[in-house]
Order: C-alpha cells, then sequence, then structure tokens
C-alpha cells in the first residue's frame, strides 16, 4: 500500500526546531551561557502556552467543560497559537473526531492503534486526510465564538507574532534577543510540542484503566506530571465534559487548578463535573471486570463459586450505592433550604450518616474480595 504524501511544510518544521533545540541550544548555552531571566522566561512560556492548549483549546473549546470570560479566551487563543498546533477551530475539530471514534483507524486523526509514532507525530507528517471536511460541521458552536473565529482567520500573523515577537521583544529588552529566541522561543516550541503531543500517544498506550476498558486512553501520573495534568486520560475519555481529569486532590492536574482558581476571581464560571455516583459506578464495574478476568485466568476448581460470590457482591454494593446517593440527595435539598433542622430533616440526616457508613463497610468488603477473590470464596 503507498502511503500519502508528505506534507513537506510539517516535516522540515518538526526536523528545523528539533534540531536548533538539540543542537544549537546546548551550543549556545556552551558558549554564551543563558541567564535566569532567559531560563524563567522559557519555563513561563511554557506554562502559557502549554495550558492554553489543555485549560483553553481542550478543556474549553473542544469539551465546553466550563465557560470562560472574554479576557481568559483571547489569552488561550494567543498562547494557544504561541504552541503552534493549528487553530483553535481546527484542534477541536480533529480532536472531537477522535473522542467520538478513538482508536479506528480509518476516522481517529491520531488513533493509538497505529501505534506511538503515528499517534504523537506521524499523523501530522502525510496528508492522511481522516479529517478532510474542513467545514468543521462538528464545531458549528465555535464558529459562533468571536475569538475562536478572530484567532482561525488570523492565526499565521498571530502565530508568528507570538512566537518570534513576544521572545524577541523580551531578548531585547534582556540585551540578547538570539538568546531569548533559541531558549523562549525554539526551546519553549519543542517541549510544549512533545508533551502534548504525549496526550496522544503516550496516554494512550502507558498506564492503567481504572474507569473503562471500552478504548485505549489510560491513567498515568508520571504522564500528568509532564501534561498539565492531562495524564489521566482513561477518566478523560469516559467523562469528557468534566473540566477535571485528575478527581483526587493528590492528583497532579495543574489545569483543573487553573480553572478552578480563575473561576474565584469570577473568570470561569459554570464548570462542569460528572455525578460522582457514576464515576463510583464506572470505576467498581471496572474492578468486577479485572476480578473476573483473574479468577477466569487462574481457573481454581471453585471458579464458578467465585464468580457467584464476586457478581452478588458487587450487585449488593451497586443497590445499596444507589440508596445513599439517593438519600445524600435529599439531605442536599434540605440542607439547600434550610430544613435540616425539621424533624423531617434530622430523619433523612440519619438515613443518610447511617448509609455512608454501611456503604464505607460493603465498599471495603468488595476491595478485598475484588483484590484477591480467590482468597475469599
Ligand atoms: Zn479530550
Ligand atoms: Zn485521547
Amino acid at each position: 500500500m503507498t502511503k500519502p504524501p508528505l506534507i513537506l511544510v510539517n516535516l522540515l518544521f518538526f526536523i528545523f526546531t528539533a534540531a536548533v533545540a538539540i543542537f544549537v541550544v546546548p551550543i549556545e548555552a556552551y558558549f554564551n551561557s543563558f541567564d535566569w531571566k532567559e531560563v524563567t522566561a522559557c519555563i513561563a512560556l511554557i506554562w502559557m502556552s502549554g495550558m492554553s492548549i489543555t485549560a483553553g483549546y481542550h478543556r474549553l473549546w473542544s469539551h465546553k467543560a466550563y465557560e470562560a470570560h472574554t479576557i481568559v479566551k483571547i489569552f488561550y487563543a494567543i498562547f494557544g497559537a504561541m504552541a503552534v498546533q493549528r487553530s483553535i477551530l481546527h484542534w477541536c475539530s480533529d480532536h472531537r473526531i477522535h473522542h467520538r471514534h478513538v482508536d479506528d483507524n480509518d476516522k481517529d486523526p491520531y488513533s493509538a492503534n497505529k501505534g506511538f509514532w503515528f499517534s504523537h507525530l506521524g499523523w501530522m507528517l502525510r496528508d492522511y486526510k481522516t479529517n478532510p471536511f474542513e467545514d468543521y460541521a462538528n464545531c458549528r458552536d465555535l464558529q459562533k465564538d468571536k475569538v475562536v473565529m478572530w484567532q482561525h482567520n488570523n492565526y499565521g500573523k498571530i502565530s508568528l507574532a507570538a512566537n518570534i515577537g513576544i521572545p524577541a521583544l523580551l531578548g531585547w529588552l534582556n540585551g540578547d534577543v538570539i538568546g531569548m529566541l533559541l531558549l523562549a522561543g525554539v526551546l519553549r516550541l519543542v517541549v510544549v510540542h512533545h508533551v502534548t503531543f504525549f496526550i496522544n500517544s503516550l496516554a494512550h498506550l502507558w498506564g492503567r484503566q481504572p474507569y473503562t476498558d471500552q478504548n485505549t486512553a489510560k491513567d498515568n501520573d508520571i504522564l500528568a506530571f509532564f501534561t498539565f495534568g492531562e495524564g489521566y486520560h482513561n477518566f478523560h475519555h469516559i467523562f469528557e465534559y468534566d473540566y477535571r481529569n485528575g478527581i483526587r486532590w493528590w492528583q497532579f492536574d495543574p489545569t483543573k487548578w487553573l480553572i478552578k482558581g480563575l473561576s474565584w476571581l469570577k473568570l470561569t464560571y459554570n464548570l462542569r463535573r460528572c455525578p460522582e455516583e457514576r464515576i463510583e459506578k464506572a470505576r467498581i464495574a471496572m474492578q468486577l471486570r479485572y476480578a473476573t478476568q483473574k479468577t477466569l485466568s487462574l481457573s481454581p476448581p471453585n471458579k464458578e463459586e467465585i464468580l457467584g460470590k464476586l457478581q452478588a457482591e458487587y450487585d449488593a454494593l451497586m443497590v445499596k450505592m444507589t440508596e445513599f446517593y439517593q438519600a445524600r440527595k435529599s439531605f442536599m435539598d434540605l440542607k439547600k433550604q434550610a430544613l435540616i433542622q425539621s424533624y423531617e430533616g434530622l430523619e433523612i440526616r440519619y438515613k443518610y450518616k447511617e448509609l455512608k457508613a454501611s456503604l464505607e463497610v460493603q465498599k471495603n468488603k468488595w476491595l478485598d474480595l475484588s483484590r484477591m477473590p480467590l482468597q475469599y470464596a
């Protein structure tokens, strides 16, 4: 099978920027060294342009996980263009197709089933035409967004101004234009390119699957550290409208912290979260799946008995969980209406607390059983 033609501009651009980052930057560091202002500017711009992709292009525009003030959008549009990953409209169109047809080698523009290289970079080097309909029909909503269209129609100018203009200006202020262009311009771009490309490649290949195994997306703490929190990709592919990717307090998700932090300043609002009940149930369903697989693969003589016990415990936990979340909802409703001190309120509060405690017991029992099914039958 003949491969589609190479996109020469993309190929040369990736080679040129990588060559400068790998060879010219160390040579400059050796002969002229970089000062702390150049290093600081490089790190700051990595975060500003990287997070404009993750918080802006990805969670705001592709998934509508929250809404943002125009000032925030303009910031994302400018620093997103600095990351050189095409316009918001184009990026989101590709990304929505990725979610809709994830892992489908003919439709997913960066299908991880085609391997690391293809999903990381290869998909941009040849004219694969996985998304040939550039009318952006899956982004009609974004076509009504003035900031999105302004960036789309002026993408080249904004991208050039951000990539060359900003580092050159900073370099001029610092008295060394070349040094700043090399560090805060090229090295910064290459770093942001590859860490964000990891979300399409490594985040579909390396890690665990606590929420779903219906696609290749993985959760990976190490990757989250390098991708501004986008390494919790297994969670993201099942609950894509959630503004969070790392939902636990200890999970490194600076993109989530930024969105939440901006909400306190009233610059972001309507932050969407998936109901905890759905998240918990998805996790437990996967634990059942893993425990079943483990039992089947070890195939002990009392296999049927163990599988029956697993299913029974799982069913009991689901019932208890539904009851608990209903009680919690009634409790929260009463709290909102300030009726919690009424007789009815006290009763509901009691029921809620009781269910919470018994759910905890049931959950622990389930965890022990699902982790080591063979020992508990
Ligand atoms: Zn996504
Ligand atoms: Zn993905």
